[in-house]
């Protein structure tokens, strides 16, 4: 086995097991490369990056794996660069030019519901059942919360702005109080999401828009702007509203796509190119899983686990036995983030950070956040390069299909020890908190090693 496939299984087998111990970086949007918009809500409109995010968001067919980013390339004129996961299949290309000749037909996103009932079916479904689990989960409380909150009532409009035409639509000329309102929300939320059937037809266009309505007006209400606000001291709820507003923001996340109709009756004729670059040295492939999970543990940690500390682990980590055993082999493919910026290193002039000095902001859209590693390695390489390539978020989980994309010509290797590193970290602090199991000395140098590997990159890279 060469050294790069050796390093490709041991990180994917490192990445199993980060999935399997249930981790995510919650602190993933501080670091560079990933752009929060709820901090800087001003900044919204002037940035690609929404834009790019939801092309990428109506590419993509919502089946697992089936992920897409996009970014604009500048060099010549004005073109969309498209990659995703794996290989490009015929089907990307024919529906890329009819969602961009819907696009171009349309006056308001309604029109390119027919698009989107087709080609993003399972993702319009998925959005619409995890909206009904978060309201089933919330319900009582929220009930509870609507009945205290009709004391504050202000004006409906100040209540639910930007949803005269959806109360219209639903109300027709009655007149309601908030709590009504409020109330059928919830119940719309609840019931009508949970089984959707997005058909290409009228009815189910009128019953989305229902579902669609009830999230937008819950979304910009001053209801839910007091559940996630700092007044409201009971954290608990605060944070399952919090998610919940997520949840909504996924669902109402297509409105944006009137800016694109916008401004493509400005520039109807921006051309798009899938990316089908053949990466050399990545760590692509078909692995067999290596043996057991406590195997794999006692590679991570060093040493060799006794029956009391494999106990431990299996008691704090129940699942893991049954859950590893499902898997066989695992295939491994550049996400789709890297490929597009692995496509542009070779002709961005900023790779001569001495020429540039300054960050240079690159808006990357995605159609779902970024995992734990594409959002690592964004960072290590825009420390590298003094570009500042930015996705609009990551939920920092692990994915064990994440190949090293190697390729970068020069600190290839610098990057794949900084993914390697910062991946083993993350494990061993998990199984460390662990009873029994011990903390090894020489992990108090973690950061120093993780340190070490990022002045190598930056070293390296005033040698391009
Ligand atoms: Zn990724």
């Amino acid at each position: 086995m060469s050294a790069a496939l050796h390093r490709q299984t041991e990180l994917s087998e490192q990445l199993l097991l980060l999935y399997e111990l249930g981790y995510s970086d919650p602190y993933m949007h501080h670091i560079s490369g990933t752009f929060n918009f709820k901090s800087h809500p001003d900044l919204l409109d002037d940035s690609d990056l929404p834009l790019l995010d939801i092309i990428a968001v109506c590419l993509t067919s919502g089946r697992p794996g089936d992920v897409v980013a996009v970014a604009f390339d500048k060099c010549e004129g004005i073109c969309l660069v498209l990659a995703k996961h794996g290989p490009v299949l015929p089907e990307d290309e024919t529906a890329t030019n009819a969602f961009f000749s819907q696009v171009k037909a349309a006056s308001s996103w309604m029109d390119l519901l027919p698009f989107l009932f087709s080609h993003s079916k399972a993702n319009i479904e998925k959005q619409l059942l995890r909206l009904s689990q978060m309201t089933i989960d919330l319900f009582s409380d929220l009930q509870l919360e609507i009945a205290t909150y009709l004391d504050k009532s202000e004006s409906m409009e100040d209540e639910f702005p930007k949803s005269k035409a959806w109360r219209r639509f639903l109300y027709e000329d009655r007149q309601l109080t908030i709590k009504c309102i409020l109330d059928d929300i919830l119940h719309i939320s609840r019931d009508e999401s949970s089984a959707f059937n997005a058909q290409t037809n009228k009815a189910s266009y009128t019953e989305y828009a229902r579902v669609f309505g009830a999230a937008y007006t819950l979304l910009h209400s001053r209801f839910l702007d007091m559940l996630t606000g700092v007044s409201n001291h009971n954290i608990s709820l605060k944070l399952r509203a919090e998610k919940l507003k997520r949840r909504l923001g996924k669902v109402c996340q297509y409105s944006r796509l009137d800016k694109l109709i916008k401004q493509m009756k400005r520039f109807p004729d921006i051309p798009f190119r899938w990316l089908r670059d053949d990466l050399k040295g990545t760590g692509e492939g078909v692995f067999e899983i290596c043996g057991e999970p406590i195997e794999a543990i006692e590679r991570v940690l060093n040493i060799k686990l006794s029956l009391e500390q494999i106990e431990k682990i299996t008691q704090r980590f129940p699942r893991l036995l049954d859950d590893w055993a499902q898997y066989r082999s695992f295939k491994t493919c550049v996400h789709a983030e890297l490929r597009i910026i692995l496509h542009f290193s070779s002709s961005l002039p900023s790779l001569s950070p001495g020429k540039l000095g300054a960050y240079q902001e690159l808006p990357l859209g995605c159609s779902k956040r970024s995992c734990l590693c594409c959002t690592l390695w964004i960072e290590a390489f825009n420390e590298t390069t003094k570009l500042l390539w930015t996705t609009s978020g990551s939920h920092g989980k692990s994915y064990s299909n994440w190949a090293l994309p190697g390729n970068v010509q020069g600190v290839a290797a610098e990057l794949d020890k900084y993914l390697m590193d910062a991946t083993w970290t993350r494990l061993v602090d998990i199984l460390e908190r662990v009873p029994r199991i011990p903390r090894r000395q020489e992990d108090i140098d973690d950061d120093r090693i993780v340190q070490a590997a990022f002045d190598r990159i930056k070293e390296l890279s005033g040698q391009l």
